[in-house]
């Protein structure tokens, strides 16, 4: 985010957006720009050198009206409670979008990933866990992984959780390995849940997806996997990029390839016969499709202008300010919102979850019919909303969100 607006900020400003747009109850917008719980813990950890330190962890439960409270877990040293309460806020809308039982969370520990040993993140992960026992649950609030987290930090949650319970409990987190109660495809879904929105939005602006030039910013799990799957749909993936910088070629990349570079070298930056970008420059070039797949706030005001991509898919959440989305509309570009494009994460994550209460095993071809079916759904919705109502995808995605959980909200009413 830019020093004056803060993802909470963007947060916010969405949600009053949308509030005038549905005529929505002062009450229930009030009730909703605040969370219902937000949980601070501090999370001592003894280093492999025998020092002792000390990370700021928080879980914020946003609002539960529509099932139990649901959202990733992210290790990154700028973890804000502010910024975990506008994720926190995104999740909410998000499982109304896509049409799962769940409400809204988020949490996140303020360290370093890169400078701490696996078992210094074993210890972290533990302890977290150790904190918030009293807080999750199966049908309390169900975590998963987010940025520098994956599926071992979940197995090890879950493991955690288990040993105080007495018994297994899979079901506790999502997004863990196949072989401790995982759900196949899970790793793939967030993607494939982009790329099935990019689908349908080719369809409706009359865009041929092969041999459409695709850049993607963040080669992380949401990032690699969606230039991995536009691939092999015939796209040409011209840019990818991580922290250390980006990579161009306009003849496009083998992504595969690149992540086996990354693999080796830490970066994708140095990759044969790539040209060097910064994140900055991916962001403007030249190309149909545009995925930005790393962190908030890396489009606004600011460089709004200066992007050429006539598909915006926000693989990431929060990658966008509002200044920025009225540039898109006055230009013309569509743009797929986070709340729905990456919405398959947390819908895989749902049927990870129905998996482990029924303790049945999905396929992987089982798995990705019922997330087609959901994404397309979900697309199709915000879609039609956005063309009634004379509005943008991310407004027509925020009707649809937040209306759904209000409506929840007016129906449980206040007690007491
Ligand atoms: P990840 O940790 O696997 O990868 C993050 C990637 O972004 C890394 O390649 C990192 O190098 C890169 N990155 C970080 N900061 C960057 C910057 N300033 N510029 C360019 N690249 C940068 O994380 P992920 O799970 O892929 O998550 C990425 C985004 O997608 C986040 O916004 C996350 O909240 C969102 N998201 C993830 C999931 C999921 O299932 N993992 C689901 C929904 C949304």
């Amino acid at each position: 985010m830019t020093e004056q607006q803060t993802a909470l900020d963007v947060a916010l400003e969405q949600l009053r957006i949308v509030s005038e747009k549905i005529n929505l109850d002062p009450g229930i917008h009030e009730f909703l720009k605040h969370p219902k719980r937000t949980i601070i813990v501090s999370v001592p950890v003894r280093r492999d050198d025998g020092s002792i330190n000390i990370f700021m962890g928080c879980r914020v439960q946003h609002n539960d009206a529509r099932g139990p409270y649901k959202g990733g877990i992210r290790y990154h040293p700028n973890v804000t409670v502010d910024e975990i309460t506008a994720l926190s806020m995104w999740m909410t809308w998000k499982c109304a979008v896509v049409d799962i039982p769940y409400g809204g969370a988020k949490g996140g520990v303020a360290c370093n990933p890169k400078e701490l040993s696996l078992k210094e993140l074993e210890g972290i992960t533990r302890r977290f866990t150790t904190t918030l026992f009293a807080e999750i649950g199966p049908y309390k609030d169900v975590p998963a992984p987010d940025v520098y987290t994956d599926s071992q930090t979940m197995a090890w949650i879950m493991d955690t959780y288990s040993q105080y319970m007495g018994y297994r409990v899979p079901e506790v987190v999502t997004g863990k390995p196949i072989i401790v109660g995982g759900s196949e495809g899970r790793s793939e879904a967030t993607s494939l849940g982009v790329v099935f929105c990019i689908r349908e939005a080719a369809k409706k602006l009359g865009m041929k997806l092969k041999g459409s030039s695709v850049a993607v910013q963040g080669f992380g799990n949401v990032g690699w996997n969606a230039a991995d799957i536009l691939h092999h749909m015939g796209c040409k993936i011209v840019a990818v990029s991580d922290t250390k910088g980006g990579i161009f070629n306009l003849n496009g990349f083998n992504p595969r390839k690149v992540f086996e570079h990354k693999e080796k070298s830490g970066s994708v930056v140095g990759f044969s016969g790539s040209k060097d970008v910064s994140n900055q420059e991916l962001l403007e070039l030249n190309c149909d499709i545009l995925v930005p797949a790393a962190l908030e706030g890396q489009i606004t005001k600011a460089n709004a202008n200066e992007i050429k991509a006539k598909l915006i898919a926000e693989g990431a959440n929060g990658p966008t300010t509002p200044e920025a989305d009225r540039v898109f509309e006055e230009k013309d570009i569509f743009l797929i919102p986070d709340i729905l494009a990456n919405s398959g994460g947390v819908a895989s994550s749902y049927f990870e979850w129905v998996q482990n209460l029924t303790r049945e095993h999905w396929t992987a071809q089982e798995g990705n019919k019922k997330l087609e079916v959901k994404m397309v759904k979900a697309f199709n919705d915000c879609y039609d909303i956005s063309k009634k109502q004379k509005t943008n995808m991310r407004n027509g995605a925020l009707i649809l969100g937040v209306g759904r959980v209000a409506e929840a909200i007016r129906t449980l009413g206040f007690w007491p």
